[in-house]
């Protein structure tokens, strides 16, 4: 992540701010930058600073592919109007198609500038996390400690959605997660290797409030020239 020292601007890097109710009583809450310093406290603590570190904008190469182009386009206006759209019921993006043609990374540019807009993003490596999901199950609260995290937080990057096998227990925890995000306008950010139609037939409830929540920011990858990864050259 960023490594500049930033100074809040709003609590002076307190961590909390004070108010006042219309009794003239003093209160403090929690400042808005501490669930941004919390992301990225978490993306450190999981290992992936250094993959979104290496993973933005600039080092997305598109070598001159009209699509690619367009993909990566794409990507920057929704960061970019980001804000205009908060409350909308479709404020998420989805990156779905091809292997190698660069979901995550252009998901991960995305998460970047978000949180250095001050937007927190929750990242969810699709695969591990729901396996680290199911072994929580027996324990209640730490279970549902984890699926709040991931229902409730500001935005989340679920990377790899629907990577491996899905039992009936994992297309429960998808739905738990999408449903509540859905009703609540609660953007997500999602890379995929299925396809719109597989994504539909999947389970249609997810499938159907994905597409309606990711509206003007579906960027499909397809066709064999789109293999990004052919394109990197000396890129790491
Ligand atoms: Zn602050």
């Amino acid at each position: 992540m960023d490594e500049r020292k930033e100074m809040c601007p709003v609590c002076r890097n307190l961590g909390y701010v004070y108010f006042e109710d219309e009794n003239g009583r003093t209160y403090s809450k929690p400042c808005k930058c501490t669930a941004v310093k919390e992301a990225r406290k978490r993306l450190e603590r999981s290992g992936l600073a250094k993959l979104f570190k290496s993973k933005t904008f600039d080092s997305f190469m598109t070598c001159g592919n009209p699509l690619l182009e367009d993909a990566k386009r794409t990507a920057m206006q929704y960061t970019e109007s980001f804000a205009e759209r908060t409350d909308s019921d479709s404020n998420s993006l989805l990156l779905c198609g091809q292997v190698g043609a660069g979901k995550t990374h252009l998901g991960t540019a995305c998460s970047v500038r978000l949180i250095d807009q001050g937007i927190p993003v929750i990242y969810m490596g699709y695969r591990e996390e729901m396996t680290a999901l199911k072994a929580k199950v027996t324990d209640e609260k730490a279970y549902r400690d984890e699926m709040n995290r991931y229902k409730k937080a500001a935005v989340l990057f679920i990377d790899d959605f629907l990577k491996g096998k899905i039992t009936e227990a994992d297309i429960n925890i998808v739905y738990e997660i999408v449903n509540y995000r859905y009703n609540n306008h609660l953007p997500l950010i999602i890379s995929t290797e299925k396809t719109l139609d597989e994504l539909i037939s999947f389970d249609e409830a997810v499938g159907s409030r994905l597409i309606e929540m990711c509206r003007g920011h579906i960027i499909v990858f397809e066709g064999r020239k789109l293999n990004y990864r052919l394109y990197r050259g000396g890129v790491a």
